[in-house]
């Protein structure tokens, strides 16, 4: 059977390069082509991993205001509202309930600061009701999907409000986050970050491993952004089921981000039967950005050195400023997005990949051509010219992280 399928595969590979197979979307024009990604946009649902717009509201209990429904709605400023989530076709951003690494030494803050992010994202599903809804599985998401809301399924970026009390990683899904990241950028009870060079635990704690073991048990994904290597792959090895990076890229392109994934990482989170959802952060997907920013940092610490100033002196603010104008950051383009896609695929196959924007995360630091939530339909553009069939761009944008969300959730069911 296997020799008859890798034969039939083989002849499969041999006609596709001999006759050069016509797809409709080859014979269409740029227009036709831009008007079909925007007609799959918004026949797909969207799933993104990973936007931080709960930070943004910053208030600890939202009341229907001006400001509110201009946060809200139609924002100038950010990255993510409703207008735009409509015109780009989202349906299902993953809301990052971020916990600064500060919590982690003040673990009783952590749980009631997390509570309050959960509230924001509540309060706007209550004060919108026809516009937004929350979601507590694909199905839910579906549900909206038809009645045209855009669902708001929660994410806790850093597992420190878990504290040492196990009996929190149900709190946090009863009150509906559905993934964890395990850690931010230092390292915290649970486990070793990318974003630290302290090693505490050589990966995950005693307490950590008990976390993960919990989550597969109650239903929550495993989020392994963000950690260290050695963490991801005490998970991989411990995790009953599969798990999802919300918002990482590949470390092949910009290899002095630790948070970015190594091609043995992605090659594993694939046989784990998981997701990469692709950052979209500048400096996290081209190194040439990532070298000419520190460039930028050298020349400018230099020059301020130079008239005995600091960066946060008033005095420097002009010099700053005029620094900036005078030496732009690099930006990166969609093409670099999609180049880690493509990787990921070549590396770990198409089931393996997806969309984690970290979209209000990154200070709009961001690629050109993926500069908000409006963008989808540039995306599915460029990936429809790269040759990805609908399908392909199906799984992209939601059913991969599908698979993964009612795998973790059914076996969560069952056991
Ligand atoms: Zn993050």
């Amino acid at each position: 059977m296997m020799r008859i399928k890798v034969a039939l595969s083989l002849i499969y590979i041999v006609l596709a390069a001999g006759c050069s197979e016509k797809r409709p979307v080859d014979s269409m024009t740029d227009e036709q082509l831009r008007a079909f990604a925007d007609e799959l946009a918004h026949k797909f649902i969207i799933a993104d991993g990973h936007v931080d717009f709960p930070e943004r509201l910053k208030e600890n209990k939202i009341v229907l205001t001006e400001e509110t429904k201009s946060i809200v709605l139609t924002d100038i400023g950010g990255e993510f509202d409703y207008e735009r989530s409509k015109k780009g076709g989202l349906n299902a951003p993953f809301m990052s309930i971020y916990i600064p690494a500060s919590y982690q030494k003040q673990n009783d803050m952590g749980k009631p600061f997390a509570d309050s992010l959960i509230n924001n994202v509540k309060a706007i599903a209550s004060l919108f009701p026809d516009k937004f809804a929350l979601a507590h599985s694909p199905t839910e998401v579906e549900a909206n999907f038809k009645a045209g809301k855009i669902s708001l399924p929660l994410g806790m970026e850093n597992g420190a409000p878990i504290g040492n009390d196990l009996a929190n990683v149900k709190y946090f899904y009863d009150r509906g986050i559905r993934y964890i990241t395990l850690t931010h950028n230092k390292d915290n009870q649970i486990c070793d970050s990318s974003g630290d060079t302290s090693h505490t635990w050589n990966g995950l704690s005693p307490f950590g491993r008990e976390v993960v073991a919990e989550m597969n048990r109650v239903g929550i994904m495993v989020d392994i952004s963000h950690v260290d290597d050695s963490t991801f792959y005490q998970v991989m090895k411990l995790t009953k089921v599969p798990c999802i990076a919300s918002h990482s890229s590949c470390r092949t392109f910009a290899p002095t981000v630790r948070r970015n994934m190594t091609d043995e990482m992605i090659k594993k989170l694939g046989e784990n039967g998981g997701v990469m959802m692709i950052n979209y952060y500048n400096a996290f997907i081209d190194s040439a950005v990532v070298n000419r920013n520190n460039a930028n940092r050298k020349k400018l610490n230099a020059l301020l050195t130079e008239k005995g100033l600091t960066l946060t002196d008033a005095q420097a603010k002009p010099i700053i400023e005029q620094f900036k104008k005078d030496n732009p950051s690099l930006k990166s383009d969609i093409n670099m997005v999609v180049n880690h896609i493509d990787h990921v695929v070549q590396l770990a196959g198409i089931d393996h990949v997806g969309i984690g924007s970290d979209f209000d995360g990154v200070e709009g630091d961001l690629p050109t051509g993926l500069e908000d939530v409006s963008t989808y339909p540039n995306l599915i553009y460029t990936l429809l010219k790269r040759g990805y069939s609908e399908e392909d761009i199906a799984k992209i944008c939601y059913r991969n992280i599908w698979r993964v969300w009612n795998k973790v959730e059914q076996v969560a069911k069952t056991s």
